[in-house]
């Protein structure tokens, strides 16, 4: 989670909604409560005291009570996902919320007091790599950018300018156009990984070996400040500091990122790359 944020809290929201594994819950529904923490910045509207510089919490409660009425789910979880999707589509300044569904009145059959699903969404700032040096470069990168802004768990998507780089680890082939982009999403870094493999499917990438000529070639760089390790994916890019394709794009977008294991930013990671070469 981003550090210093404000927020606005939500408590005790009274729903009446049809959720639930049995028939019987469906068609006679019973009470919902909900609480949220929205995540965001409230220092311009603590300035101006215009409503229209924050996020007017009675809409926010209007859109979850319909959220929770507009369909009819099994699973709390199901739920929640639902209702924190929808507030963060529906309002740009919430950049996180933490969402609690409770159903104190379960079919349990015994004594309880409440049961409840928490769940903690938001909109994460991922830096992606492109690259494409076989057909028409500059078309694939164009509509990879416009692909992943249709998407509606993609937001702000902004572009460094395309460069001409000779090809890296394989030297027998075109040369490169590459570039940056820096977007917000809602997806996890595994979706992400998938949806930008499916663009490249779309582009009519084959894989054959690695480094080797493609249409399109789509890197997570990083995703917030996290740090993944795991068979499918290194993030950030494991071979970023190396790559004046990657970093040169980078701080085009943003010199002073930091990488979350070095500290070090990408402008002094590019100076230390050139000093070597
Ligand atoms: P490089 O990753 O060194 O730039 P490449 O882009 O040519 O090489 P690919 O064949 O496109 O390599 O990808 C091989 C695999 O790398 C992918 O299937 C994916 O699972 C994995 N991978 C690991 N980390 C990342 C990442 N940060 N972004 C994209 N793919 C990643
Ligand atoms: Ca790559
Ligand atoms: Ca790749």
């Amino acid at each position: 989670m981003e550090e210093n944020m404000d927020e606005i809290r939500i408590s005790g929201l009274e729903v009446y909604a049809y959720h639930g594994v049995f028939p019987e819950e469906n068609e006679k529904g019973q009470h919902f409560y909900i609480n949220a923490v929205l995540y965001t910045d409230t220092r311009k509207a603590g300035i101006t005291d215009e409503l229209s510089d924050s996020t007017n919490y009675g809409l926010v409660c209007e859109e979850m009570a319909h959220a929770m009425t507009e369909q009819c789910f099994h699973l709390l979880e199901r739920a929640a996902e639902y209702v924190a999707q929808h507030v963060l589509m529906t309002f740009p300044l919430v950049r996180e919320i933490e969402l609690e569904i409770c159903k104190p009145e379960a079919p349990i059959p015994l004594t309880f007091s409440n049961v409840s699903v928490k769940i903690r969404r938001g909109w994460h700032t991922v830096y992606l790599g492109l690259g494409s040096n076989l057909g028409d470069s500059r078309q694939y990168l164009q509509t990879a950018l416009e692909k992943l802004s249709a998407s509606d768990q993609i937001r702000g998507v902004k572009s460094s300018e395309w460069i001409r780089t000779k090809p890296y680890g394989v030297l027998e082939q075109p040369d490169f156009l590459n570039g940056a982009a820096v977007m917000e999403t809602l997806l996890t870094p595994w979706e992400l990984l998938d949806f930008l493999h499916e663009v490249e499917a779309e582009a009519g990438r084959v894989r054959k070996e690695r480094w080797g000529a493609r249409t399109l070639d789509l890197d997570i760089l990083f995703y917030d400040d996290n740090v993944i390790d795991s068979e499918r994916l290194t993030i950030p890019h494991a071979d970023m500091i190396n790559r004046e394709f990657v970093l040169a794009p980078l701080a085009e977008l943003n010199p002073h990122l930091r990488h979350p294991i070095t500290g070090e930013t990408v402008q002094e990671m590019l100076k230390k790359l050139r000093q070597k070469a």
